[in-house]
């Protein structure tokens, strides 16, 4: 890409988020001031002046402000981790205004359009007010907090007595706090008796931390956004960082303008390649295999850091054993990149003084993507870019608490919290003896293996807390099998949902801006979450619920308030054990590892030493796996998943906001223009996409984002539900990820009308502001 179309990139970007950003500012601000204008107009009849007028509006103005509930919080949309003052009148959130920029050490006044303007949710009229409990007619009434926990008890004592605590599961919320994620997993194993507990995490990057951790010890990322914004070179693979984590895209955006490199990978163009020095297309599936053709180049070049390589690393023979086989032409025939695509971007970054390895899901959410991801600390390690200033491996994290939330909190059935293990006879005796209980050392199912294992008849209850399983597990004509035939479910969450279509049991939990707690985003930095407004209706936070159902199942929880969990988790959690949240607060947030009261906290980690038995890094020699499902003659295509800016995950908050739904308010397929002229598809006629497991209808985007043999269909929307298409058994052995990135499909154009497709709405993609 020459240097003028990275510069029109720059300017069109800069346009889009004016043009994309003008009209939603314009309505919040128009809702913010209504009352005020409501005033002015009745003192109007009364034939003031104007200058009388404006007089009476700004001191009602000013009135409302003082009157407003006003508190610095952290996003609840993905784990950025942005911060800022949110706006409340108790009944609604009226606005939200950059923070103190110390109290916001990550975005600083930047947010993006999601954390800024997207809280239509809260009041959205179908908010779960009180509990619902199914009745014999088969119909949901609402009914007490009393006889919903009554209920509760009944099924979850039925199926325990029956079967075994082992046959409950519960699936956590890494959109929860810290705080309730550990009650969360306390729950599971105190009260249930069972291991089987997890969450989301196993659907993005638990990969990321199976490979991590037993490559470098900790299952995170080693930098601080600082390093982020610093560094001298990037490699971006699987991440489409305008749109899922705009607020960092923005800063690698401002470091790649002021001379950083950015390398960028990816089956899709996505936006963010537009800024790169050098973007390689790559065939979904196939990461291990270019990752390793660098490391061939750098090591067969002699460009590695041999000091790091000698001092801090083990493991490197193999490596440079094992990707012998993975020469240029090699890496051409198998991941379709040029040959002088791996020679250019293995000399940029060998030349780098230091380097950021960042990815997202792209790189894990295949039947292998731990191997992934050791091809990608290897290459870290090769060429010494971890424990530095400006370098390290940065999986930038999805929900906005599944780093603290996902997996430190311990939701998890082979983990207690800090990543402490089940297996470990000691680890298990200290939270036996705190939590008064026997636990197995057998862990449990992870999620994905939760459905087989229900599909089995091994598992007969389940608690699922604010997720949505029916949507977003692999294979979803699968999963609605599975919950339609479980013993007993409830859901606890804001809305109903597609999962809570199944449930026996609804439980109405209320969203972060009306409870206290914290988050942990993707840096490792755990930061306040702060109460603006009263829980709407009846509802209650997590936290709250699970301690009464614990209590009316024999326990004896009694935690005045998310404070004293967050006690309880720190003296059990030596990466959490100097973590309170008056330090929190006080210190504007804290960078785990922080071992005691005294420990500043870990801006960035293996600066000494890497977090395995002897200090070293253990580099592995890896080849590579085939994609479970490969296109053939019945389904020609590869399918891949994603997300886009103005959307979250499932949409239960987003599709609530009018004004982000007039962006990107319905799903679409992007065909490459050549594969859809071959099949008579122009843009905006309806399509249908089956796989081996399903079919979905959406309208085409025609456009040279993806490569030719691949469609792109994003993730947010139940009406077309893309993971009917996905595949629930094809799990990575290590993580049990499964492959939403590689799925074989064929396309048929539909009969009738096109859908027009608001181009201009699709393509404009706002960064931050
Ligand atoms: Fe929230 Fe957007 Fe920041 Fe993510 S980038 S934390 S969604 S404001």
């Amino acid at each position: 890409m020459s240097d003028l179309e990275r510069t029109r990139g720059f300017e069109r970007d800069d346009e889009a988020r004016k043009k994309g950003v003008a009209g939603m500012m314009q309505r919040a601000k128009e809702r913010a001031l209504r009352n005020v204008e409501h005033v002015a107009e009745a003192v109007a009849a009364d034939t003031m002046t104007e200058g009388q007028l404006f007089d009476v509006a700004t001191s009602v103005g000013d009135k409302r402000l003082s009157e407003l509930t006003v508190r610095d919080t952290t996003c609840g949309y993905c784990a950025v981790g942005c911060r800022f003052d949110l706006y409340s009148d108790g009944e609604e959130i009226l606005a939200t205004r950059p923070t103190d920029p110390e109290k916001a050490p990550v975005n600083g006044i930047s947010t993006c359009v999601k954390g800024k303007f997207s809280y239509g949710f809260v009041n959205s009229e179908d908010r779960l007010d009180l509990p619902l409990v199914r009745g014999e007619d088969g119909e949901f009434h609402e009914v007490s907090w009393d006889e919903a926990y009554e209920r509760v008890v009944e099924g979850f004592q039925g199926v325990i007595d029956e079967y075994g605590g082992e046959a409950m599961s519960v699936i956590a919320s890494s959109k929860a706090t810290n705080e309730e994620n550990y009650l969360m997993g306390k729950f599971a194993r105190q009260v249930l008796g069972t291991n089987t507990v997890d969450n989301c995490n196993r659907l993005c990057h638990s990969s990321t931390v199976a490979g991590l951790a037993r490559t470098l010890g900790y299952g995170a990322a080693s930098v601080s956004v600082r390093d982020i914004e610093q560094t001298d070179c990037y490699l971006l693979t699987g991440s489409n960082t305008t749109e899922a984590h705009p607020v960092i895209a923005t800063r690698i955006k401002q470091n790649v303008r002021d001379g950083a490199d950015l390398l960028v990978f990816d089956p899709r163009k996505v936006q963010i390649a537009e800024y790169a020095t050098q973007f390689s297309q790559v065939k979904p599936g196939y990461d291990a295999v270019w990752i390793n053709g660098l490391i061939r180049h750098i090591v067969n070049e002699g460009l590695y850091d041999e000091a790091f390589v000698e001092e801090r690393t083990t493991g490197f023979d193999d490596v440079v054993e094992a990707v012998q086989e993975f020469t240029p032409e090699r890496v051409e025939e198998v991941a379709g990149v040029p040959s002088e695509e791996i020679v250019s971007a293995a000399e940029t970054i060998a030349a780098a003084d230091t380097c950021v390895f960042g990815w997202t899901l792209g790189l894990t959410e295949h039947s292998h993507g731990t191997e992934n991801v050791v091809a990608m600390a290897n290459l870290a390690a090769i060429t010494g870019n971890l424990g530095k200033p400006g370098a390290g491996v940065s999986p930038f994290r999805g929900q906005n608490n599944v780093q603290g939330g996902g997996g430190d909190m311990g939701p998890l059935p082979d983990n207690f919290p800090g990543y402490q293990k089940v297996v470990d006879d000691e680890v298990r005796a200290k939270f036996e003896e705190a939590w008064d209980c026997d636990i197995s050392p057998e862990p449990g199912y992870y999620t994905t293996d939760m459905f087989l294992a229900a599909d089995r008849g091994d598992l007969r209850g389940m608690y699922c807390i604010g997720e949505n399983p029916a949507l977003s597990e692999p294979g979803v004509n699968h999963a609605e099998k599975v919950l339609s035939e479980l013993d007993f479910l409830v859901v606890q969450d804001i809305f109903e949902n597609s999962t809570s279509k199944f449930a026996d049991v609804i439980l109405p939990a209320c969203s972060f801006v009306e409870k206290t707690g914290t988050f942990t985003n993707t840096d490792r930095r755990v930061q306040m979450v702060k109460k603006v407004m009263e829980p709407k209706g009846h509802s209650k936070p997590d936290w709250v619920i699970l301690q009464e159902l614990a209590n009316r199942m024999g326990r004896d929880w009694d935690y005045a308030d998310t404070a004293e969990i967050m006690e309880e988790m720190r003296t059990l959690t030596p990466i959490y054990g100097g973590v309170t949240q008056e330090r929190v607060e006080a210190e504007n947030g804290l960078q785990w590892p922080c071992y005691d009261l005294e420990h500043p906290g870990t801006v960035r980690l293996y600066e000494d030493e890497f977090n395995t038995d002897d200090g070293l890094a253990h580099l592995e020699g890896i080849g590579y796996s085939e994609p479970a499902e490969l296109p053939d003659e019945d389904y020609p295509l590869t399918l891949t998943t994603g997300r886009v800016l103005y959307q979250y995950h499932t949409g239960t908050m987003t599709h609530r906001e009018p004004g982000i739904m007039e962006y990107t308010g319905s799903d679409f397929v992007e065909i490459h223009p050549k594969t859809a002229a071959a099949y008579g598809i122009e843009d905006g006629d309806v399509v249908r996409i089956e796989s081996r497991r399903g079919e979905i209808t959406v309208p085409a985007q025609v456009t040279e984002r993806p490569g030719e043999d691949n469609v792109f269909v994003p993730m947010h929307f139940a009406e077309s539900a893309v993971n009917r298409l996905t595949d629930e058994e094809h799990l990575d052995p290590d993580a049990s990820t499964p492959e939403f990135k590689v799925s074989a499909v064929r396309i048929t154009p539909e009969e009738g009308e096109s859908v027009p497709i608001e181009r201009d709405a699709i393509e404009r993609e706002a960064g931050d502001d």
